[in-house]
């Protein structure tokens, strides 16, 4: 009687053990930090939500410790997890990945591809379960030509032209059987299987997909990952305030009324940051009922607001302010509250903009009782850690 799909046993196999010269890293890709995690550990997060129930991580001699480290903290959460020894080529450190992951069904994935989704890898076991092969590929996008040994150029058609991506994925005892006969030289794993004389499904990639090979592909994560964020303030403007913003003193014959310093600029571009890395609102965290933050200077608190963004994983990447006000006209002052808020963001001037408008004589703002601002920012993930 044929045994049910659904008690076949997943295993992964994670192929670390390259050194990603390509990228310019000084380290191992698989080890860079896209965000608050390591390339390795987006691979392992989307991994441990697919039902394997093991997963075996190949590594080079000069990572094997960092990797091992990572990878303990995944048994700690109940994942079967093992780490082993890659080998001079691809095919020599899956063939070792395999030994150490039986099962029935496994799915071979490159450890620097950390965008591949929970939905691509659950598409390439389906198709293993049922045809015995399941190999993630996107249509080629680009024109691809040959140079062939006497330097002639070919063409070659697109629309019969596939870019292969991992996972691959395969009943078990048929891709260790093609791996055992295969030559050093495969480049994946479909190539040992269709050498084997398997039949190779493609399943539909996704060209998010991508294996961090070049530098530029370093920034594909930090672009995928922009997070943006708008905030809104308001405040009164009164007689015998200090007029503040964006940390600076406005010489005015008013200033805003609040708790605190009533720096309705900073106030906008934090709730712009808070929301971004979807955080609670400035008055959730620093409520106008708290004395702690009776007058408190408004640059202070924007400075625990970009730590708990930091703490995140985020970078700031720009904030953008506008300020409405009637009057005082701002114009003047614009340099030296961009360069404030520059430094109390930890960023450059020319990431902080801030301009200036006025509300055509409309409702409170236009009639000199209140300023108003609008702000932005995008967030980055962090890549410095
Ligand atoms: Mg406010």
């Amino acid at each position: 009687m044929k045994s049910s799909n659904n008690n076949k046993t997943l295993g992964a196999v994670i192929v670390c053990a390259g050194k990603g010269e390509r990228t310019g890293l000084p380290y191992n890709k698989v080890l860079h930090v896209l965000g608050n995690k390591t390339v390795l550990e987006r691979v392992l997060d989307t991994f441990c939500e697919c039902g394997f129930s093991r997963i075996a991580v190949v590594a080079s001699a000069d990572d094997i410790s960092r990797i091992t480290e990572i990878v303990s903290e995944y048994v700690r959460n109940g994942v079967d997890t093992a780490v082993t020894l890659g080998g001079n080529t691809r095919a020599e450190s899956v063939r070792n990945g395999l030994k150490a992951c039986p099962c029935d069904i496994v799915a071979i994935h490159d450890g620097a591809r950390p965008y591949a989704t929970k939905e691509l890898v659950l598409r390439t076991i389906e198709s293993a379960k049922r045809y015995g092969s399941g190999v993630a590929a996107v249509r080629s996008v680009d024109t691809v030509k040959r140079r062939t040994a006497d330097g002639k150029v070919q063409s070659l058609p697109r629309n019969e032209l596939f870019n292969m991506q991992t996972p691959q994925t395969f009943a078990y005892a048929d891709i260790v059987s093609a791996y055992s006969g295969a030559p050093d030289t495969v480049t994946d794993d479909a190539e040992a299987f269709e050498l084997w004389g398997g039949d190779t499904v493609l399943v539909d990639g996704e060209y998010t997909n991508i294996k961090i090979t070049t530098p530029a592909d370093l920034g594909f994560g930090v672009s995928a990952s922009a997070r943006i964020g708008a905030g809104y303030d308001v405040h009164r403007l009164v007689e015998g305030r200090k007029l503040i913003l964006g940390g600076v003193e406005i010489p005015y014959e008013r200033g805003l009324l609040g708790h605190s310093d009533a720096d309705v600029l900073t106030h906008a571009i934090m709730d712009a940051l808070l929301s971004a890395a979807g955080l609670p609102d400035i008055g959730v965290l620093f409520p106008d009922t708290d004395d702690k933050y009776l007058g408190i200077a408004s640059a202070k608190l924007l400075a625990d607001v970009v730590s708990r963004v930091k703490d995140c994983g985020y970078g700031i990447g720009n904030v953008s302010a506008v300020v409405i006000a009637e009057r005082p006209k701002l114009a003047a002052h614009i340099p030296a509250i961009r360069a404030a808020l520059a430094a109390s963001l930890g960023i450059e001037v020319a990431d902080v903009n801030v301009s200036a408008t006025t509300a055509e004589g409309l409702g409170i703002v236009g009639n000199g009782e209140a300023i108003a601002v609008n702000a932005a920012c995008v967030l980055t993930e962090r890549t410095d850690r």
